[in-house]
């Protein structure tokens, strides 16, 4: 059985929810096909950070370049929250750590506001999502199809994808945004895609609360969700690894000394894969005609999703961004 659609999403992870829900704000036609299940979106702590991730973890070609890319993507936050109805939650970070001095002055080359605490720095900055409840918005009304892609094929001046099950759906346009896997795809596009590596991902979750905002401390973090905490993150090369017993032991004793507790006390390990290129930033744009990518935002998914969107919709609609 064939059906068709205007638009085709394969993947509702956060980039392919993003770009969904533009299209559709747009009053696009879309339909959203994913097997379901936990992904990388899901899991992740949701943290909207410009300042922390340019301090932490910099881009040493052009940090400060970097930066400015970060917090423009950040910048796009407000706008998409509110037309999503996702909660946007700008309670700032904590720093606890040594040098508050180094990391006040080396975050205000970046551009970025920060003051001395107690224990650290307190950077107004960073922002986050509650990512399950942030997917759940951004897929409201969506048209959805359970099921796995295997190929996608050009037809006459659209696309044929392949379903697991056998079904066909034809699209005038498709957006690939199935994070770290893909279907079989024309050459072309296989070529591109092959250039995203996998990065595994895990994070304990504590039915506590050790923190009221964000910390990032030295191997880190701790973040509220929910009634609890999440204290991520490992960054595993390649993809998960089949032992991560050390990486997590490290994680948690990282937590236990920075925020001073005799113990973090039972936990529940979350973990999903990142996809990521070797510049650290999305591959997005249109590889054959009507054909999107929206892949690989690395550590920055939530952060970049808003970005993302708003390129590959300009893409859709021949628009250029800069
Ligand atoms: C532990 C951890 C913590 C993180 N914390 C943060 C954070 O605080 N802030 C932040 O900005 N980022 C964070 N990230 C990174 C962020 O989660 C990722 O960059 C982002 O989720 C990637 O989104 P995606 O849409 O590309 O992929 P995914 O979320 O992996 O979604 C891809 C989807 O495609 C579907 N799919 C795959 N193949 C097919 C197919 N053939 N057919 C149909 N569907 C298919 C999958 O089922 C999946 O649902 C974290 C990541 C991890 C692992």
């Amino acid at each position: 059985m064939t059906s068709s659609c205007d638009i085709a999403v394969i993947g509702a992870g956060v980039l392919g929810l993003s770009v969904a829900a533009d299209l559709r704000a747009r009053g696009r036609d879309v339909l959203l096909i994913d097997p379901g299940g936990a992904n990388a979106s899901s899991v992740a702590a949701g943290m909207i950070a410009p300042a922390m991730e340019s301090l932490l973890d910099p881009w040493e070609a052009d940090p400060a370049g970097r930066a400015a890319e970060l917090r423009a993507a950040r910048d796009l936050w407000p706008g998409f929250a509110e037309r999503h109805g996702i909660a946007l939650i700008r309670d700032g970070v904590d720093w606890i750590g040594p040098d508050a001095d180094g990391v006040i002055a080396r975050l205000a080359a970046m551009g970025f506001a920060a003051g001395r605490t107690e224990a650290g720095v307190f950077c107004p900055e960073d922002w986050r999502i509650d990512p399950v409840a942030a997917l759940a918005a951004l897929g409201r009304g969506a048209e959805r199809l359970g099921g796995r892609v295997v190929a996608v094929r050009p037809q006459g001046e659209g696309w044929r994808l392949t379903l697991a099950a056998g079904a066909g759906i034809s699209a005038r346009a498709v957006v690939l945004a199935s994070g770290t896997t893909f279907p079989d795809l024309p050459e072309a596009v296989t070529r591109v895609v092959d250039q995203v590596h996998a990065i595994g991902g895990r994070l304990a979750f504590t039915s506590r609360r050790l923190v009221e905002r964000p910390a990032r401390f030295a191997g880190g973090y701790a973040v509220p969700l929910g009634e609890g905490t999440v204290i991520g993150a490992t960054m595993e090369a390649g993809g998960l690894l089949s032992d991560a017993a050390a990486l997590q032991d490290k994680l948690l004793e990282h937590a236990r000394q920075a925020l001073g507790l005799a113990e973090i006390g039972p936990v529940e390990w979350r973990m999903g894969v990142r996809g990521a290129t070797r510049d650290g930033l999305p591959l997005t744009g249109e590889v054959m005609p009507g054909l999107h990518l929206a892949l690989a935002p690395r550590r920055n998914g939530w952060l970049m999703g808003p970005q993302v969107a708003a390129q590959t919709v300009a893409g859709i609609e021949g628009r250029h961004t800069c």
